[in-house]
């Protein structure tokens, strides 16, 4: 029997990504200035960053980092549960549960590892079922895979669908679980909805509010809160600190027994090294600003109210998105490639999301507006679509594309 040669098979889906249009590069930012960034001697003006509230470079947040670098150095050293555990770490934990409303916090060094964390740690068995969202994020997705139980996926927005998931697999222990503001989408789950349906099928409800916390609800505690449902219904949410709160991290936040249980035996918690107390003040710093700063928001409420008003004007179709995510549907990755480039020319940096990180057909230029904008940036920035949709629609009709 032959083993098949890794490189031939690299080689081989590589073509395919390359005859599919779907080849990713990465863009290497040389300095940056609030939104604008400066890439290959050019400064753009970026509409893709998470930064939503313009934290990441805030005089204080940054002051509270190099602060405690200076006291506390440049890592933590070891795993929570050797003698990485610093007090900051602590602290923090305990804002971010004060801040959300939960009994107890844990901190993550990513958010994809807490996805991870939480359900390798609670759905151990073959016969569980994580039941989701079909657009959820990929990292709640790989969870289910290192979990190692079933998987089903309900419509997006369909708490029917996911009923009848839930019924579909009454044997096992299940976990319903949703994004709170979908990531590649800007709409909000019906999260009311979907948490009578958990609990009418017993299944445990986790919500992971990456893109809302910060910057859904008045006061930014994100999807949960401004749904007006707390711990009861949600046992467990994620925040992240690397998205609003403009930092790194990651937090999961809720009742007291679930989170021991994951502090005491999930793997992506034990054996990685913590975050650096450093990062840990900026965080800090961080959620007391946005928990400070409604401005921030109110300014995020008038940008996307501008950006969508223009470009209804102008006929893009928009997504039914109220947050900063504010996609345009582009349909093939042709087309949505030569849009983004044609944008860099005009000095806007806006990303191009392509299969398969979206579905099939629903490539789209994923616009994210930060309070640090002015709506004179946003304008702009919109009337450069109109132009890059022109410019594109006419190339196209010169030459067919072949897709
Ligand atoms: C970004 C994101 C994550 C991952 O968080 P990181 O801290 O970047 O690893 C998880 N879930 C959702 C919905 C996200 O958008």
């Amino acid at each position: 029997m032959a083993r098949p040669d890794l490189h031939e098979r690299l080689q081989d889906q590589r073509k395919l990504r390359e005859a599919q249009g779907r080849i990713r590069t990465r863009r290497t930012v040389s300095r940056r200035d609030g939104v604008r960034l400066e890439i290959d001697g050019r400064w753009l003006t970026g509409f893709c960053s998470n930064d939503y509230l313009g934290l990441s470079q805030q005089f204080e947040v940054v002051a509270a980092l190099q602060d405690a670098a200076a006291r506390d150095g440049a890592g933590s050293t070891a795993s929570h549960l050797v003698c990485g555990h610093h007090a900051l770490h602590a602290q923090l934990e305990q804002e971010m549960a004060d801040w959300l409303g939960y009994p107890r916090a844990l901190l993550f060094d990513s958010g994809y590892m807490a996805n991870l964390a939480v359900q390798q740690a609670l759905l151990s068995e073959e016969n569980d079922v994580c039941v989701q969202d079909r657009l959820n994020h990929a990292s709640l997705l790989d969870a289910t895979r290192l979990a190692g139980c079933r998987l089903r996926r309900y419509p997006h927005l369909d708490s029917e669908g996911a009923i009848r998931q839930l019924k579909h697999a009454p044997d096992g222990a299940a976990m319903l679980v949703t994004d709170g503001v979908f990531s590649m989408d800007g709409d909000i789950a019906p999260l009311r909805s979907l948490s009578l349906v958990a609990r009418m099928q017993q299944a445990l409800f986790y919500v992971d509010d990456a893109h809302g916390v910060g910057v859904v609800g008045a006061d930014g505690r994100g999807c949960v809160a401004e749904a007006g449902l707390g711990v009861n219904e949600v046992p467990l949410q994620l925040a992240t600190l690397g998205k609003a709160l403009g930092g790194h991290g990651a937090v999961v936040l809720g009742e007291e027994a679930l989170i021991r249980h994951l502090a005491e035996t999930a793997r992506p918690y034990i054996y990685t090294t913590a975050l650096p107390p450093a990062q840990i003040a900026a965080s800090l710093a961080a959620v007391k600003l946005a928990r400070r700063d409604h401005w921030r928001r109110e300014k995020l409420t008038e940008l996307i109210g501008l950006f969508r008003e223009g470009a209804r004007r102008l006929g893009l179709e928009l997504m039914p998105s109220e947050t900063p995510i504010q996609p345009l549907l582009c349909g093939d990755e042709a087309t949505v490639m030569a849009l983004s480039a044609a944008l860099e020319q005009s000095g806007f940096l806006v990303s191009a999301i392509r299969p398969p990180t979206v579905p099939e057909g629903k490539a789209r230029l994923r616009v994210t507006l930060s309070a640090l904008h002015s709506a004179g940036q946003v304008k702009a920035l919109v009337e450069a679509i109109g132009a890059a949709r022109d410019l594109v629609l006419y190339q196209k009709s010169l030459t067919p594309v072949s897709v």
